[in-house]
């Protein structure tokens, strides 16, 4: 198996013990690192109350955040994991 696939089986294999499925749709998000990018990736919140184009992170929001530590990264992460979500 090629680095990618084994990379994306672990990391479904992972988000999966945290609560997400490979249906989870992924946003960026402002974590809790104080920065003013958001910087961190979490699931797409589905709650009425939390308007899509805001990327803070409340009590109606699901895990996990991850911590990418750079808005750039983030975006790559939110964006491939969405990529994967109609994978098989
Ligand atoms: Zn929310």
């Amino acid at each position: 198996m090629s680095a990618l696939p084994a990379a994306r089986a672990a990391v479904r294999d992972l988000l999966n013990t945290l609560g997400t499925s490979r249906r989870t749709e992924w946003r960026t998000c402002f974590s809790t690192d104080g920065s003013e990018e958001p910087t961190g990736v979490a699931p797409v919140c589905p709650d009425e109350g939390h308007e899509e184009d805001d990327g803070s992170v409340y009590d109606c929001c699901a895990e996990p955040v991850i911590e990418c530590d750079s808005y750039p990264m983030a975006a790559y992460l939110a964006a491939l994991l969405n990529a994967d979500r109609g994978a098989s």
